[in-house]
C-alpha cells in the first residue's frame, strides 16, 4: 500500500512511497524484491538515509526478518548467522550477555543488522569488518542467493561493495566472535579515559558496553524520542582522507587555529575530523538552519529535524551550506554518510 516514508526514518524526513511491502523472513524478502517492478528501495532503520520530499516512485521493502543461529563454535570463538532485520543493538546486548567479545563497542548503534556490512558500521576503535566473516545476500543481476566472504567486500572506512549499489539484497550476516568475557584491548583515548583504563587494556565486556552507551546519550548518539537531537542519521558527514598535498594545505590554512584531530593512514593519506573543520568553519553546536533544522546542540556532526516538521530541503540546504564554507575555508570537500535517496546534496 502506498503511504509516507519519514516515520520509517529516524530523521522523520521523505514523501510518499508508492508501495510499502514488509518483509519478515528472508524467504520473503527474495519474494517482495523478485515481484517488485523497478524502481526498488530496502529499507530497514531508516537511520542511514535522507529520503527526499517527493518520496519514492516506486516500492519500498521494510527488512523486518528476525533470528539468530550458531553456524559452529569451538573452545575460543562462536560464528552466529543474524537475520537482516534483527536490531542492531539488541545483537550486540545479546553477545555481551553471552560473553562473545568483538560487538562491544559497537552498542547504541540504531538499525538494523543487515545495514551494518553496508558502511562497514563503526564506532569507538571497532568496525564490524572485523568480525564480519560473510554476508548471505540475494543477487539481483542473477536472481541467485550466496554468501559473500568477507574478503570480498571491499570492506574500507564506511564503505562496502554494497553502499551505493543496489545489487545485493543483504539476507543475514555472518558473525566471527571471541568467546571472552572481557573486550579486546580499548583502542579509543575517550573510551579508554571513560573507562578509567589506559589505551590497549583490556576490560569486562559489559563495561565497555556501558561505557560506549554513557558517551553516546551525551552526544545524542543515542535514539530517544524526547530528544530532538537524536532525530539525526547520527553523523551527517564523513571524517575526510587527505592525500598529503591538501593535507598540507589544510595546515597552512588552519595555522592560526592549531592543528585539526588527525589520524594517519596507509600511503601518506590522513584521516582529520570533520567536526573541527565544521566547528571552526563557523557552525557550531545548536546552529539553526532555515525551515527547523539545526545542528545537534550535543554533536557537531549531526545535523537534526529539530522540530519535527522540518523538509528534506531545507536539510539539504544547511548541508550544502556548510560543505561549501568548508571547502572555501579550508579546501577540503566533505562528504555525506547517509544514503541519499531522490535528492542530491
Ligand atoms: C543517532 C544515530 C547514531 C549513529 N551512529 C553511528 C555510528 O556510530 N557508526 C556508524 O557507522 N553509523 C552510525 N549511524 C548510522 C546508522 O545507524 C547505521 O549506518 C546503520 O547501520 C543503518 O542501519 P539501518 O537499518 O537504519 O539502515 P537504513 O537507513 O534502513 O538503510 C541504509 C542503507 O542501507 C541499505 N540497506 C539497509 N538494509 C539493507 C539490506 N538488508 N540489504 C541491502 N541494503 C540494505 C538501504 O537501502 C540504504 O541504502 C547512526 C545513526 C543515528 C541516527
Amino acid at each position: 500500500m502506498p503511504g509516507p516514508l519519514a516515520g520509517y526514518t529516524t530523521l522523520r524526513m521523505g514523501g510518499l512511497a508508492e508501495r510499502i511491502v514488509a518483509a519478515g523472513s528472508a524467504d520473503e524478502i527474495v519474494r517482495a524484491v523478485r515481484a517488485a517492478e523497478e524502481p526498488l528501495l530496502i529499507l530497514a532503520g531508516g537511520s542511514n538515509v535522507v529520503i527526499g520530499d517527493s518520496g519514492f516512485p516506486g516500492t519500498v521493502v521494510l527488512v523486518r526478518s528476525r533470528g539468530l543461529r550458531v553456524l559452529a563454535e569451538d573452545a575460543g570463538s562462536v560464528t552466529v548467522r543474524v537475520d537482516a532485520g534483527e536490531p542492531w543493538d539488541d545483537l550486540v546486548a545479546a553477545t555481551v550477555a553471552n560473553g562473545w567479545a568483538g560487538l562491544e563497542c559497537l552498542s547504541g548503534i540504531p538499525g538494523s543488522t543487515g545495514a551494518t556490512p553496508i558502511q562497514n558500521v563503526g564506532a569507538y576503535g571497532q568496525e564490524v569488518a572485523e568480525t564480519i566473516s560473510g554476508v548471505e545476500v540475494y543477487d539481483r543481476a542473477e536472481g541467485t542467493r550466496y554468501v559473500i566472504p568477507a574478503a570480498e567486500c571491499g570492506f574500507a572506512y564506511r564503505g562496502s561493495i554494497f553502499k551505493y549499489r543496489d545489487r545485493w539484497v543483504v539476507l543475514a550476516v555472518d558473525f566471527r566472535l571471541a568467546r571472552s568475557p572481557i573486550s579486546g584491548p580499548v583502542r579509543y583515548a575517550e573510551l579508554a579515559r571513560a573507562l578509567g583504563v589506559e589505551v590497549g587494556d583490556q576490560v569486562p565486556l559489559a563495561d565497555a558496553r556501558a561505557a560506549v552507551l554513557r558517551l553516546r546519550a551525551g552526544k545524542g548518539m543515542v535514539l530517544d524520542a524526547s530528544d530532538p537531537d537524536t532525530r539525526s542519521v547520527g553523523s551527517f558527514f564523513t571524517n575526510p582522507v587527505l592525500d598529503q598535498s591538501t593535507y598540507e594545505l589544510l595546515l597552512e590554512r588552519a595555522a592560526e587555529l592549531g592543528d585539526p584531530p588527525a589520524w594517519p593512514g596507509v600511503d601518506g593519506l590522513v584521516k582529520v575530523s570533520a567536526a573541527w573543520l565544521i566547528d571552526k568553519a563557523g557552525f557550531t553546536k545548536g546552529h539553526a538552519g532555515a525551515g527547523g533544522v539545526t545542528i545537534s546542540s550535543k554533536h557537531t556532526l549531526a545535523l537534526t529535524n529539530h522540530t519535527g516538521r522540518a523538509r528534506t530541503a531545507d536539510l539539504l540546504a544547511l548541508a550544502r551550506d556548510i560543505r561549501d564554507t568548508v571547502h572555501a575555508r579550508f579546501g577540503v570537500t566533505l562528504h555525506p554518510e547517509p544514503v541519499l535517496i531522490n535528492c542530491t546534496l
